[in-house]
């Protein structure tokens, strides 16, 4: 197995799916977390082998602190050590504000801001000993705009991004950088089962690039923040979105 690792959650479709394979091309032993999509996170890993890659499938649901601790012990067992951990597992949920149920509420605070709090602190003790680590955790534009009928969605993706400031400055002196990706618009699963077509050819024209963006647009953006190139970058937010913002 590769040396260098890689922890993405929500690796089994969409944008996790496309980095674990991105930043297994760039050398990382990489753990294609899921929580329900076993056959497709199997095929995320199949793809990461075909390509020369290694890493291995682990079922976790980040909402679950002991999921998460039991994650962070497997990937210390099999790579000795976790050089990368991207925060990407999440959910979306259109609803009126006033619809919103506390029970809607708790669950998208539970797995969209509980799940990076959790990993985040489950991976940073073994960080802190190495005095290296990057953590990159997906926002979403909407974090820092606000979206009608995603009210909660917004407020947790504001959230990560202020954590994220917050923990950059408090893991600097250790040599550990936070950063958020804040994407447009992605042309992912969460998209199409959110928004009809209509929408969704809407937002492509309100976007200054012209398109809806792909899964590896933030790929690329995330391979970047865990190469050494940025080893002077933290506790910044970059919008991966055609301009949107
Ligand atoms: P997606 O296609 O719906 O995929 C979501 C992924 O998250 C799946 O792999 C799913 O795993 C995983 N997941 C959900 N709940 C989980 C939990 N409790 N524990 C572990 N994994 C969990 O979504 P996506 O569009 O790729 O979104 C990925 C991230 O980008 C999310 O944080 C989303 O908010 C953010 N984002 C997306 C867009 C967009 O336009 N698509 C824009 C801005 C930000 P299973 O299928 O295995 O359950």
């Amino acid at each position: 197995m590769s040396n260098k690792c890689a922890i993405v959650t929500g690796a089994s479709r969409g944008i996790g799916a496309a980095v674990a394979k991105e930043l297994a091309l760039c050398g990382f032993g990489v753990i294609v977390n899921y929580n329900t999509s076993q056959d497709k996170a199997e095929s995320v890993l199949e793809a990461i082998v075909k390509n020369g890659g290694t890493g291995y499938i682990y079922k976790c649901d980040v909402s679950n602190r002991d999921d998460v601790d039991g994650m962070i012990v497997s990937a210390l067992k099999q790579f000795g050590r976790i050089d990368v951990l991207v925060n990407n597992a999440g959910i979306a949920q259109q609803k009126l504000f006033t619809d919103i149920t506390c029970d809607d509420w708790s669950r998208m605070v539970s797995v969209n801001l509980g799940g990076v709090f959790n990993c985040c602190q489950s991976v940073l003790p073994h960080m802190i000993h190495r005095k290296s680590g990057k953590i990159i955790n997906i926002s979403s534009i909407w974090g820092s705009v606000g979206a009608s009928c995603e009210v909660h969605y917004s407020a947790v993706k504001a959230g990560i991004i202020g954590l994220s400031k917050a923990l950059a400055k408090e893991t600097a002196p250790s040599h550990i950088t936070v950063n958020c990706i804040a994407p447009g618009c992605i042309m992912t699963d969460m998209l199409t089962s959110e928004l009809d077509n209509d929408t969704i050819n809407q937002l492509a024209k309100e976007t200054p690039l012209g398109r809806i963006g792909t899964p590896n647009d933030i790929a690329k953006a995330a391979a970047f923040l865990a190469s050494d190139g940025a080893d002077f970058i933290t506790g910044q937010v970059l919008g991966v979105d055609g301009g949107f913002c």
